[in-house]
């Protein structure tokens, strides 16, 4: 069978399904919307996936967010045709199929929502679960809006309505904005990520993943990002919380992640699940002047240095860049490379910055950079020659220009002699390492390969 669901064919859009989309159900501590993927699966025999799940990863500068700002959709119906597994739950094979037909929305819901009463961190202020069914998607825009922007509880629950769909509200209901705005989503630009999950005995516990395998994995597979930072050695796969994921592997191609997850080698996971994603994919990002950048906001200026950079406390350095208008930038030290190339460029220099905007004092912190052309630069060799007493001219001080001693003739400070230095940066893509990268964060081997569609 065809499995455009699998690869990155455009993806059959407009296939009957009832959306199930969660959010906001974890806590730093604990739960993860992914598990309650697994854990609503688990319960939801009776109906099919109908598509993969979607792991979509909304607006990371909002304040309220958990962990990853993460939210899950389930298109589940009944499925028609052979079906593929993309996951297994406590040891049962999970099949997802390309047709299928909806189901009872009410009915759908009210079953789902009682695995997340059952589950959801609801004692942690910042968790405020919402789920919503719908067999009609919400308009994409709320998926756009999400992931760039804070939208209004008040304007999703109008285009709920405005669909006919059913929804849960739990708490002050925030989750409801990620749930509509997962099922909202149309991939247009997309990855896949396979995650494991820990059996209950161990979560909490150091999660054992045999570094070696992870690497060799790296090595073997062509399209996976993220896996470890070659730089420090860290392992990339395996998050950092007690939560109950063993390891997640992202990449770009679905067929090539099930084969990955066999690669990794440590303890037995409890069960797997592959989800579509818009991780990587730079969504978040928004081309901007910077007249109009806005605290909270990620994303794209094209400028023109107009400082020397300058080291700061901590190892972080600051580039002012202007488009007309000027905004400080900031790499930070953990940053790294991007932190390196920063303090190499001078003024006159062309880059495209990427980054989110700091309110006070107004800045950008770089997430990626572009160095698009570099200025000449140059070092003073020699003064001036007096042309009346072919004498050289004396310095007045720097920027001030030069006078002959001789005969009082003047000169500006450009008419000295200049030779042309190396630069020891070149044109090119700069990005931090593996570890310091956000979820939606597109990475540079992910740029090169369609170099235009992040011009938005
Ligand atoms: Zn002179």
């Amino acid at each position: 069978m065809t499995a455009t669901i699998f690869c990155r064919a455009p993806v059959a859009l407009g296939v009957p399904a009832t959306y199930l989309g969660f959010d906001d159900t974890d806590s730093p501590q604990g739960m993860c919307t992914t598990f309650l993927a697994t854990l609503i699966l688990d319960e939801l025999r009776r109906f099919d996936l109908v598509g993969l799940p979607r792991l979509v990863r909304l607006n990371p500068n909002v304040p309220w967010k958990t962990r990853g700002n993460a939210a899950v959709c389930l298109p589940l119906g009944r499925g028609v045709g052979g079906g593929r597994i993309c996951g297994a739950i406590n040891g049962r094979p999970l099949k997802c199929y390309e047709r299928g037909s909806s189901v009872d929305q009410e009915e759908l819901l009210s079953v789902a929502a009682k695995v997340l009463e059952r589950v959801a961190e609801f004692d942690c202020d910042k968790t405020n679960p919402g789920m919503v069914a719908t067999n009609k998607k919400p308009s994409q825009r709320f998926y756009w809006r999400a992931v760039r922007e804070v939208v209004p509880l008040s304007d999703v629950e109008r285009e709920l309505r405005a669909v006919g769909a059913s929804w849960r509200r739990y708490k002050n209901g925030r989750g409801v904005i990620g749930a509509a705005s997962a099922a909202s989503w149309r991939p247009h630009d997309r990855t896949w990520e396979v995650i494991s999950y820990r059996t209950p005995d161990r979560i909490g516990t150091k999660r054992e993943v045999d570094r070696g395998s992870v690497i060799r994995m790296d090595h073997k597979t062509k399209s996976t990002f993220h896996n470890y930072d070659p730089g420090s050695g860290h392992v990339a796969i395996t998050p950092a919380s007690p939560c109950p994921v063993l390891f997640g592997i992202r990449g770009d191609s679905a067929d090539e992640l099930l084969r990955a997850r066999k690669m990794i080698r440590g303890e037995p996971p409890l069960s797997w699940l592959l989800f579509l994603t818009n991780q990587g994919t730079d969504d978040h990002i928004v081309r901007c002047r910077i007249r109009d950048l806005e605290p909270g906001m990620s994303v794209r200026v094209q400028a023109t240095v107009a400082a020397s950079p300058r080291s700061i406390e901590g190892g972080h350095v600051i580039v002012r860049v202007s488009d007309g208008d000027e905004v400080d930038v900031a790499f930070y030290e953990p940053s790294g490379d991007l932190n390196r190339a920063a303090r190499r460029l001078i003024p006159g220099d062309l880059v495209v910055v990427y980054g989110s905007v700091r309110d006070s004092p107004r800045s950008l912190n770089a997430e990626k950079l572009r160095v698009l052309h570099l200025a000449v630069a140059r070092r003073k060799e020699t003064n001036p020659l007096c042309v009346m007493c072919d004498k050289r001219m004396g310095s007045l001080g720097v920027g001030q220009g030069y006078r002959c001693k001789r005969c009082g003739a003047r000169a500006p400070a450009s008419a000295a002699g200049f030779a042309e230095t190396s630069r020891e940066i070149r044109t090119g893509w700069y990005e931090p390492p593996v570890a310091s990268r956000r979820h939606l964060y597109r990475p540079i081997r992910r740029m090169s390969r369609d170099n235009n569609s992040n011009l938005l």
